[in-house]
């Protein structure tokens, strides 16, 4: 081997906590629809999520499967996806071992889902899943995302719904990426796109931004979003915030530049004030006194430079994660897959 080409062989390599590709189904036995949900704590949806999606997927007629992502929950919900797959092997069911987030719930289901069309669905049934037959029928003529838009919102805090819309616009005026607007992470992904999305392991992420990210052929359709079928919602306010930050910091380097275009300004602006200071002070006019007037200056300036610190921090703080390549999730049990991965798993494979 050339030596010079084994010197710039990086040391560290990350090991992909995705299942190698020896391990995949062979493709006559790969299912031809992956649904992946999520859930975090939602035994009192679980039936009901069960009966309806399994309706639709029925009722399309492909060979199918469902992939749940328990992240960690600590009710019954547990107990009752063991239940369904013991009861219809098509189930699958990923254990985390503990809570590690809706979004990383999802990359999850996507390392494991072995369809030719993977959806991913909330638990909660505010996405109807009668949907999934319009976005096959979207898939089958040639698209390889087809994101569902929501139209209305029901049963919505006035709250939610104003920060939704907020979060939205903010979005899709500082990212570089065309996010389309209003669309969750409820969408249809074609395997070509799941398998290149795979590759993508940053810790801090933002799905719908990496979906839209990847390209392909992308298409949108609308859909009334429902009230949360029961229980109630697993999105406090931090988790959203830190949902923003990450979409933002993942895909803009505005709030970076700000400090930029401030300064510039700032200096231009103290320029100013300089030569007026000197003319004043020639002319005899002195009107610049007193401590208060530096003090309130300074502070301010001071103030300005640690949320400035405070930004450069976020962005740090999410390549120090990246750098230390732990591993996205940790699985602890995995029921259903035919290949190494089913249960016993050592944890992080
Ligand atoms: N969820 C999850 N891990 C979390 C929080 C939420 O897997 O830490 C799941 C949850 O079970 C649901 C989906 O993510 O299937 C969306 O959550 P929710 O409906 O509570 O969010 P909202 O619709 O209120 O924004
Ligand atoms: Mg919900």
């Amino acid at each position: 081997m050339n030596p010079e080409i084994e010197m710039v062989t990086p040391t560290a390599v990350r090991l992909p906590d995705v299942v190698p590709d020896a391990a995949t189904l062979a493709p006559d036995k790969r299912p031809v629809l992956s649904v992946i949900v999520p859930i975090f704590n939602e035994e009192e949806v679980i039936p009901e999520l069960h009966r309806r999606i399994t309706d639709v997927l029925d009722r399309i007629g492909e060979p199918w499967e469902l992939v749940c992502v328990n992240d960690g929950s600590s009710d019954r919900s547990v107990s009752m996806l063991t239940a369904l797959h013991e009861q219809d092997a098509r189930i699958k069911v990923v254990h985390f071992s503990r809570n590690f987030g809706h979004q990383i719930a999802i990359t999850a289901g996507m390392d494991y889902a072995q369809g030719d069309a993977v959806i991913i669905i909330d638990a909660d049934l505010q996405d109807p899943p009668e949907l999934i037959e319009e976005m096959f029928g979207k898939w089958r003529a040639g698209y390889e995302v087809v994101y569902a838009v929501r139209a209305d919102r029901r049963g919505e805090s006035r709250f939610k719904l104003w920060t939704a819309s907020a979060f939205y616009r903010l979005l899709h005026r500082i990212t570089d990426v065309e996010i389309p607007l209003n669309a969750g992470d409820f969408r249809l992904m074609d395997r070509q796109v799941v398998l290149t999305m795979r590759r993508l392991r940053e810790n801090h992420r933002f799905m719908r931004g990496l979906s839209s990210w990847v390209g392909f052929r992308q298409v949108g359709i609308e859909y009334q979003r429902a009230e949360r079928f029961a229980g109630s919602t697993k999105y406090p306010l931090n988790k959203m915030i830190r949902l923003t930050l990450d979409a933002i910091t993942s895909f803009s380097y505005i709030p970076l530049r700000l400090s930029t275009y401030f300064g510039f300004f700032l200096a231009l602006f103290s320029l100013l004030g300089i030569v007026i200071a000197v003319v004043l002070r020639l002319s005899g006019n002195n009107v610049f006194y007193g401590q208060a007037t530096t003090l309130v200056v300074v502070l301010f300036l001071g103030g300005i430079q640690l949320i400035f610190l405070g930004i450069i921090g976020e962005y740090l703080a999410r390549i120090y994660d990246d750098v230390k390549a732990r591993p996205l999730y940790i699985v602890a049990k995995a029921y259903g897959f035919a290949d190494p991965r089913d249960t016993p798993l050592p944890p992080a494979i």
